[in-house]
């Protein structure tokens, strides 16, 4: 069975502790590959490795980083095909969304961030007195920390900003599916980045990961994941006084108003709920529908989401593949059960699904909407992160935005109005860091991005990940007749 070995100073090596873990392909219930089961010890001869081709690495030219960046989007769209195909085998996702979104996003995630390195700029303040100049120096050695979900997509939007600054980097992909990671490490190695620039060390998040976190010589963590690690994270980060960005869950409400193009509003919650079987951070999962027109919205939700193919995720028809794992599946379907116990009404799916040859036994769950539910209970409140939504009506704007702000969580949100100004107003009073209107998942990369209260601290994307990869410093001279 293939082995996906660290890449650690520019080899590929087995771990140190010689152990390797199983690695499911979900849509089969089956074993495909096994995984380094790394500790402690891998990640400090990757962080040695990364501290050694630091100080070559951020001397580089800005431009000459790019160009190495530029050569990773380009090979990794060489491989769009057998990259989207891998990525569907790893977390079942269907192999259609892999190719047009995860592998080509992943690519222009180097792309952007080579170009925007490139335009990227300390500042000047000058005034009577004195000339300040402020500089954005490599914080050093940085780790990365990523989830499941998104798996190439979330690790090179993390990887790219910091090697564009200079850094050198230890990545800690998700053990779950680890696949993607491992031939990012065979491209590095392909266009000769340089060893030790980048280096990717797999294994468990309480094992790897946490070692990752705890390294004296890790300057930076950037974490995407749940909300119960990040906490983890932030509390072993503080003590080191090490920058963090944490990128955590979601409980995402669509405000659908009467007034909304009904069409727009209902193709594109179906695809916010359902996207990549719900395990995307921005899916929409509290449906909240004025109640003119919620038995209208419902019954045609119901109808286009009880047509949506599930199936086998390398069939180019499919639109749902399975959920990644077992124990993620288990774990979806057990709010299922809690949503029947507090007297939910399951509207569709709400089981798991068997389907026959050679993905029987593969964990798929139907997509699932269910009404009933008060805005309360923890169906409502806790982030399930599968094919699962509930659907909640409301009365009037401010009801709507109540029931909306009324969880720990405030990543994203989307509001359905042809009323502009009452859009505006939603917009301005909900609690979330990216609020779409009359729209979903629109990424302009160099727009912060990033959740308010349990959802995040920090911001990703264009100059906002930069500087967070960066040493910021003030250098201060008078001014020629200033005061000394
Ligand atoms: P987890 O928090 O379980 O894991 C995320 C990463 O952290 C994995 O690489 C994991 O390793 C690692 N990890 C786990 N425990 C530790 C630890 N103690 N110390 C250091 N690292 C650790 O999240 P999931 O992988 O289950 O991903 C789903 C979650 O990610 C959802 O909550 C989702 O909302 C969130 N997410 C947020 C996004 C955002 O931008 N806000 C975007 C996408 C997802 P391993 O897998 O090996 O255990």
């Amino acid at each position: 069975m293939e082995k996906i070995k660290n890449y650690i100073g520019g080899e590929f090596a087995d771990p140190t502790s010689g152990r390797y873990l199983n690695n499911y392909n979900p849509s089969r219930g089956a074993v495909y590959s096994l995984v380094a089961d790394s500790t402690a010890d891998d990640i400090n001869r990757a962080t040695q490795a990364a501290q050694s081709a630091q100080s070559a690495w951020g001397r580089l030219a800005a431009e000459d980083r790019a160009q190495y960046l530029r050569r990773l989007s380009d090979e990794i769209m060489n491989h769009v095909d057998e990259l989207a195909r891998a990525e569907a085998i790893d977390n079942g996702k269907p192999i259609a969304m892999a190719r047009e979104l995860d592998i080509p996003r992943s690519a222009k995630n180097f792309r952007f961030f080579a170009d925007a390195v490139t335009q990227f700029h300390g500042e000047f303040f000058n005034d009577t007195h004195s000339i300040n100049t402020v500089v954005y120096d490599p914080l050093g050695v940085v780790g990365v920390i990523s989830p499941w979900n998104l798996p190439l997509y979330l690790l090179t939007w993390k990887i790219a900003p910091a090697l564009a600054m200079g850094n050198t980097v230890v990545a800690k992909p998700s053990e779950i599916t680890p696949y993607t990671a491992f031939r990012l490490a065979q491209i590095a190695d392909k266009i000769g980045l340089p060893a030790g620039v980048l280096n990717i060390v797999h294994g468990a998040g309480a094992q790897a990961g946490q070692a990752l976190v705890e390294h004296p010589d890790i300057k930076a963590i950037s974490f995407t994941g749940s909300t119960a690690t990040g906490r983890v994270i932030a509390k072993l980060a503080a003590p080191q006084f090490k920058k963090y960005s944490l990128e955590m869950g979601g409980k995402n409400p669509n405000i659908i108003f009467a007034d909304c193009d009904f069409d727009l509003a209902l193709k594109t919650t179906l695809r916010s709920t359902f996207s990549n079987q719900g395990q995307i951070c921005l899916c929409g999962s509290r449906i909240l529908i004025e109640k003119s027109l919620y038995e209208k919205f419902r019954d045609a939700l119901v109808d286009r989401a009880n047509s949506l193919r599930l199936g086998d995720p390398l069939d180019e028809s499919t639109e749902q593949g399975s959920v990644v794992s077992e124990a993620h599946m288990n774990k979806v379907l057990g709010y299922v059960e809690r949503a029947r116990h507090d007297g939910g009404v399951i509207l569709c799916g709400g089981e798991r699904a068997r389907l026959s040859g050679e993905i029987a036994n593969g964990y798929y769950i139907r997509p699932t909407l269910i009404e009933g539910l008060s805005p309360e209970c923890s169906v409502n409140q806790d982030e399930i992160f599968g094919p699962v939504a509930t659907l909640i009506p409301f009365e009037n704007e401010c009801e709507a935005v109540a029931i909306a702000n009324s969880t720990r969580y405030g990543l994203s949100a989307s509001v359905w109005s042809q009323d502009v100004s009452r859009c505006d107003r939603v917009a301005n009073a909900l609690q979330a860091g990216v609020v779409w209107v009359n729209s979903w998942m629109v990424r302009d990369l160099r727009t912060p991005f990033g959740g308010v209260k349990e959802s995040g601290v920090g911001r990703e994307g264009g100059d906002y990940g930069l500087r967070f990869f960066s040493d910021i410093k003030t250098i201060s001279r008078p001014a020629a007749g200033g005061n000394r």
